[in-house]
């Protein structure tokens, strides 16, 4: 049996009013007993997840960082910041830094590496965007967003990631896949991950992300091969996330 995951992605959103009155929200009604439940803040909150979540079950990450350890890089995060403020796990290859960012397959591959190096937990958001599921090539963009990383780490490496699949059309936009066109593709990264080692394929949390919300999201989880979700503007709704995670449960 898998871990349900759900995670919140509050992207370049809130204040600090907000995030103390969310984090207060989740922290009274999320037990995070059942299922892992990570909020992925901005850097400049991380401190303040770090005062609100310590010893609430509920672990916090960021979105992004840079892969080397220190240095002349301008603007940049590390690793071993994040973790100075208790980040558990981060984002790598959200589509917005892919699409926005210029982040390549390669550039991903190496976030994996670095992260697990230092000890965070990486969560891989891949998925395809419109024109290239209409254009039926869904499962070569998956499968090589996958494969690149799996490449680079290994199924061992993979193992120790999660991964969140994410189409690009349905984020942000109010469409979400049905369950069916999800646990399509779930299963799918699974079977590329077994293709390497069937044991972490079946072991690997794999996070359904794209408008996932409080009626939507117990029949996406309720798939075989979705374990939660990646949930971007419902987890800026203190009520909705809370009904999505227990959702999870
Ligand atoms: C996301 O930001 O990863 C996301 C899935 O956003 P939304 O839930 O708003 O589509």
């Amino acid at each position: 049996m898998r871990r349900p995951m759900v995670a919140g992605n509050w992207k370049m959103n809130g204040d600090k009013a907000l995030v103390q009155q969310l984090l207060g929200h989740f922290k009274s009604n999320i037990r995070a007993e059942n299922a892992d439940v990570v909020i992925f803040a901005p850097y400049p909150f991380l401190y303040q997840a770090e005062e609100l979540l310590s010893a609430s079950g509920i672990e916090w990450g960021a979105q992004n960082f840079y892969i080397e350890a220190s240095g002349a890089f301008t603007g940049e995060v590390s690793l071993g910041m994040l973790k100075e403020f208790g980040c558990k796990y981060a984002l790598v290859g959200h589509s917005e830094r892919r699409t926005l960012f210029g982040e390549t397959d390669e550039m991903c591959a190496a976030k994996v590496k670095a992260a697990l190096g230092a000890g965070v937990i990486p969560v891989l958001c891949v998925g395809e965007t419109l024109e290239q599921r209409e254009s039926g090539v869904t499962e070569d963009v998956v499968g090589q967003q996958v494969k690149a990383v799996l490449e680079l780490v290994g199924a061992e490496g993979i193992g120790q990631s999660v991964i969140a699949y994410e189409p690009v059309w349905a984020i942000g936009t109010g469409k979400t896949a049905t369950p069916q066109q999800a646990q399509d593709v779930h299963a799918y990264i699974r079977k590329v991950v077994a293709e390497q080692n069937a044991e972490v394929a079946e072991k690997i949390q794999i996070l359904y992300g794209g408008s996932v919300n409080a009626s939507t999201a117990e029949e996406l989880f309720a798939m075989t091969d979705i374990d939660g979700g990646l949930v971007g503007g419902a987890s800026l709704k203190a009520d909705d996330f809370v009904t999505i995670c227990k959702a999870a449960e």
